[in-house]
């Protein structure tokens, strides 16, 4: 609890609008998009600006509040939300400026998938990003970013060209090639440990349209659509990315659904007429359409289910994995969630990989135990089904995890094996350059010290 006089000097130091538990809006400020997460902070600045950023460090300082960050609010281990601290709220800073001629966009802190596709687009180009329009643009850039354009253009983070930070010491810090070139490099995965991005910008590529959706599998032949899908992305050309997802049909069957985006010029790609021609298919939406129809291909609900993610990137995927999850999707005696299973062939690989600090685009395949459900009554049974599934994948597992499916339980060992020991250590130097307290703690920490 802060006092009152304390909340009025920092309202009159501000631009934005503060919100504490007695406003109209703070119940919806502080939802997450993971219903598993309930809290209830002290106080939330909804930021105009670097300047409003820097004063709600000043003042969490001032009165001892833990921060949290909210960009989208996606992150499902609920980092955006704390009880009893300070939010810093960029939902407010929504803007994308592109620059056509010099393919560059620039995002503001709290800017969303939406927000940045809309503004790109209309230049005809693009940048590869999350596959849910709502999700921040820095949130999961800070990450890594997997989604529909990987396999042609790499994850998100490698088309990260500069960044604009506010430290938690309230200084305002630049990042590109030609300046802070280490922090650059930090900001590509090892998430928002160094201060609160009030601008990213990337590099773009054009692309006017793409084959896209997704082709739903049923029925007997659904191991046969895994093992197809992996031999196909395994030999696939970069123009195209894929994703299946495993979920249950209405008879609580395992089903299959994979989502191919294509972007090269072939009229009827060899591809995805192998896919087309795999056993149980019961529908097809692909087809010619805008990329912003693309990313509406998994829109998801906000705040509305429970999740819990666990994964592991993997070095294959074979047949006796398959198997493991096709029997892990049917266990729970009911439809558990998903288990998403992204391919990182492609693009990934060609990066230089001492450009970014992730070790995970070596690996085959990013798989995720993804548990949704609504009825508080079953968080036991479902987090339990995630864990014990990404125990079977366990045995194939590169190490780490991805940070951005992670929940705020993962041990610091599976956050250091995501970066491996060298880069996790330059990472720490970073630390203590930019957040030598580790006030930004709500995060896949890297802490400063040795723990
Ligand atoms: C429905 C859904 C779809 C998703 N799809 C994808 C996908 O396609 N590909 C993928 O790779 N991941 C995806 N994710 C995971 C997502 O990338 C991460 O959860 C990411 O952290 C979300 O960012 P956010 O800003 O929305 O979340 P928030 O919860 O607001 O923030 C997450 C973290 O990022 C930090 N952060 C956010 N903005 C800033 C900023 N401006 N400066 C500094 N730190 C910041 C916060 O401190 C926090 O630790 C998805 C998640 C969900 C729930």
């Amino acid at each position: 609890m802060v006092e009152a006089a304390r909340i009025e000097e920092l309202r009159s130091s501000v631009a934005g609008p503060v919100l504490t538990p007695v406003d109209d809006r703070y119940d919806a400020a502080r939802r997450c998009y993971n219903a598993l997460v309930d809290r209830r902070p002290a106080v939330i600045v909804r930021c105009s600006g670097a300047d409003d950023i820097a004063s709600a460090f000043d003042f969490a300082r001032a009165n001892q509040l833990e921060v949290a960050v909210r960009g989208g609010g996606h992150n499902p281990a609920g980092h955006c939300v704390l009880d009893g601290g300070l939010v810093i709220d960029l939902s407010s800073l929504r803007r994308v400026e592109v620059d056509g001629d010099g393919r560059v966009a620039r995002a503001s802190g709290g800017a969303t998938w939406l927000d940045f596709d809309s503004a790109t687009q209309d230049h005809g180009l693009v940048a590869p990003g999350g596959i849910v329009g709502s999700t921040g643009v820095c949130g999961l850039t800070l990450g890594g970013g997997i989604g529909h354009l990987t396999a042609q253009h790499g994850l998100t983070c490698d088309n990260l060209v500069g960044a604009e930070l506010v430290t938690p010491g309230a200084t305002v810090v630049r990042a590109s090639a030609d300046e802070n070139e280490e922090l650059l490099w930090g900001l590509r995965g090892a998430g928002g440990n160094f201060g609160v991005a009030t601008r990213l910008d990337f590099r773009l590529f054009p692309l006017s349209g793409v084959v896209g959706g997704k082709l739903s599998f049923r029925g007997a032949g659904v191991r046969d659509v895994l093992r197809i899908f992996r031999d196909l992305v395994a030999g696939s050309p970069q123009s195209l990315s894929c994703q299946a997802v495993i979920t249950l049909d209405e008879r609580q069957q395992p089903a299959v659904l994979v989502a191919p985006c294509y972007t090269g010029t072939a009229g009827d790609p060899e591809e995805l007429r192998t896919l087309r021609a795999a056993p149980g298919l019961v529908d097809d939406s692909v087809r010619d359409h805008s990329f912003l129809d693309q990313q509406r291909v998994f829109d998801s609900p906000y705040g509305q289910n429970r999740h819990y993610w666990k994964g592991h990137f993997v070095r294959e995927l074979p047949d006796e994995l398959i198997d493991e999850l096709l029997t892990r999707i049917t266990s729970l005696g009911r439809p558990p969630g998903d288990i998403l299973v992204e391919s990182l062939h492609g693009a990934p690989k060609d990066v230089d990989e001492s450009a970014a600090p992730l070790r995970f685009r070596h690996a085959a395949f990013n798989i995720s135990a993804m548990a949704t459900w609504a009825d508080p009554a079953f968080d036991h049974e479902h987090i339990a089904w995630a864990r014990e599934t990404a125990e079977a994948i366990e045995p194939w597992s590169l190490g780490g995890g991805y940070a951005n499916y992670m929940q705020a339980d993962e041990p610091l060992e599976r956050v250091r094996a995501a970066f491996g020991d060298d880069a996790f250590e330059r990472l720490r130097a970073l630390k203590r350059t930019y957040d030598p307290t580790n006030v930004l703690r709500r995060n896949q920490n890297i802490p400063p010290g040795d723990r």
